[in-house]
């Protein structure tokens, strides 16, 4: 059995810097905050070059120097592809700005990018010895972790509020996890996880509360800088919940400098949110370390309908040191613009990708997103599981066919 060599040294809280050991099951630190996975990047650099990676498979594995897994027969794979970065030109004309390209990772297995952090969770479950997983989810997530703990034979307990998208609940069921609504939001349904994982053994795979999900989300930024020829972009819009691909792609950078695969330059970091639902922006517009749980929060984009982050002030750290910042787009320009993608680049964009777009669209009108800038998009998810609002015309065929009909607007 092909051994990965995994260069892994120990487990560091987010907050304080204290030291856990690798290879032990981990939660959350003392502290309470999430744990970073730290590896001999010193080492790594040395075992693995840019030109060893173009003879590997084209998934997400061939960053397996850079991850925590450490016998490969613990992977737990579904195909987890490289995702393409398509340019937006005909919007670029229109918007009259730099290059746009979207990264869509809604080709990835269970169709959203949800399964870069499920893989590897799943996986170090799996080798960390785990029976029973269990997360709130507003869906995404949770199908992912159905998916994935099905396969290795992990039994799951999946939470959602009950405003959860249909097709997310009958996928995360279908797949295999024990599946519940709750008449709350996304925290609410933490909380039956966080109170209930004592009395009942679960392990808790919340965003940023077990150390691997991020690690999974990471290989965002290694791709894409790889696919970009190791230079980085000069903006990424992303649309912002939990924020684990904002915090992991940041990681991945700076792991990417340490080994010096790139350069100090990095991509100003936009966080993307809805206006029903925006705590990175109000704490990032008043300054603050951390932001207030946000009340009453509604959105039509549901994978960034999250009230409270536990990694806040990471995604605040990398926003603000990357010389970026937080935004908030309506639902209506949300809507907007996830038809005006479909309909011009033929891209069937989620909502939160959508979001991007929109917010994009409104920074290059404020000045914020400059007219030269090279902008990626993040896709978070197909757009096949989102409802698409469309109004067909209906033909008779007991009747004669009518042509002039048809070719009417
Ligand atoms: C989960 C999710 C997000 C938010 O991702 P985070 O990394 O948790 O901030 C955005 N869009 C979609 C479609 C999602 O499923």
């Amino acid at each position: 059995m092909e051994e990965f060599s995994t260069f892994v040294t120990h487990l560091e809280c987010s907050e304080t810097g204290k030291h856990y050991p690798a290879d032990q099951l981990h939660g959350l630190s003392d502290a309470g905050k999430p744990l970073l996975v730290r590896y001999d990047l010193d080492g790594l650099g040395k075992a693995v070059t840019t030109q060893d990676l173009k003879a590997r498979l084209p998934e997400l594995w061939r960053y397996r120097e850079f991850l925590p897994v450490r016998h490969s027969q613990n992977v737990v794979r579904l195909g987890e592809l490289m995702t393409p970065l398509l340019p937006a030109t005909k919007i670029q004309r229109e918007y009259q700005c730099g290059e746009i390209l979207i990264k869509d990772e809604g080709r990835l297995p269970t169709g959203s990018f949800k399964a870069r952090g499920l893989t590897m969770a799943v996986s170090m479950a799996k080798e960390l010895g785990v029976r029973v997983m269990a997360m709130p989810t507003n869906g995404n997530a949770g199908a992912a972790l159905a998916a994935y703990c099905s396969r290795a034979d992990i039994e799951t307990y999946v939470f959602c509020p009950e405003d959860t998208p249909a097709v997310n609940v009958e996928e995360i069921a279908f797949q295999g996890a024990k599946t519940f609504l709750a008449n709350g939001f996304i925290n609410d349904c933490g909380r039956i996880v966080g109170e209930g994982k004592d009395a009942v053994g679960w392990f808790d795979v919340s965003t940023l509360k077990e150390p691997y999900r991020i690690e999974g989300k990471k290989t965002m930024g290694l791709e894409l800088a790889e696919q970009l020829d190791w230079e980085v972009p000069d903006v990424i819009l992303y649309p912002t919940g939990g924020g684990t691909g904002l915090i992991g792609m940041w990681k991945a950078f700076n792991e990417l400098e340490a080994i010096g695969w790139i350069g100090s330059k990095r991509p100003r970091m936009v966080a993307v949110q809805a206006e029903g639902c925006a705590p990175v922006v109000k704490a990032y517009d008043e300054g603050t370390k951390h932001a207030d749980p946000w009340p009453d929060a509604h959105t039509i984009a549901a994978g960034i309908r999250v009230p409270a982050a536990i990694g806040d002030f990471l995604i605040l750290e990398a926003v603000r040191d990357s010389g970026g910042f937080a935004v908030a787009v309506s639902d209506e320009a949300i809507r907007e613009a996830h038809q005006y993608c479909a309909r011009t680049e033929g891209v069937l964009l989620c909502p939160e990708g959508a979001a991007t777009l929109a917010a994009l669209r409104q920074e290059l009108g404020t000045g914020r997103i400059k007219a030269d800038e090279k902008v990626v998009l993040f896709n978070c998810a197909t757009g096949l599981k989102y409802p698409m609002p469309a109004d067909p015309r209906r033909i008779d065929l007991g009747e004669a066919i009518d042509y002039d009909f048809i070719l009417s607007d």
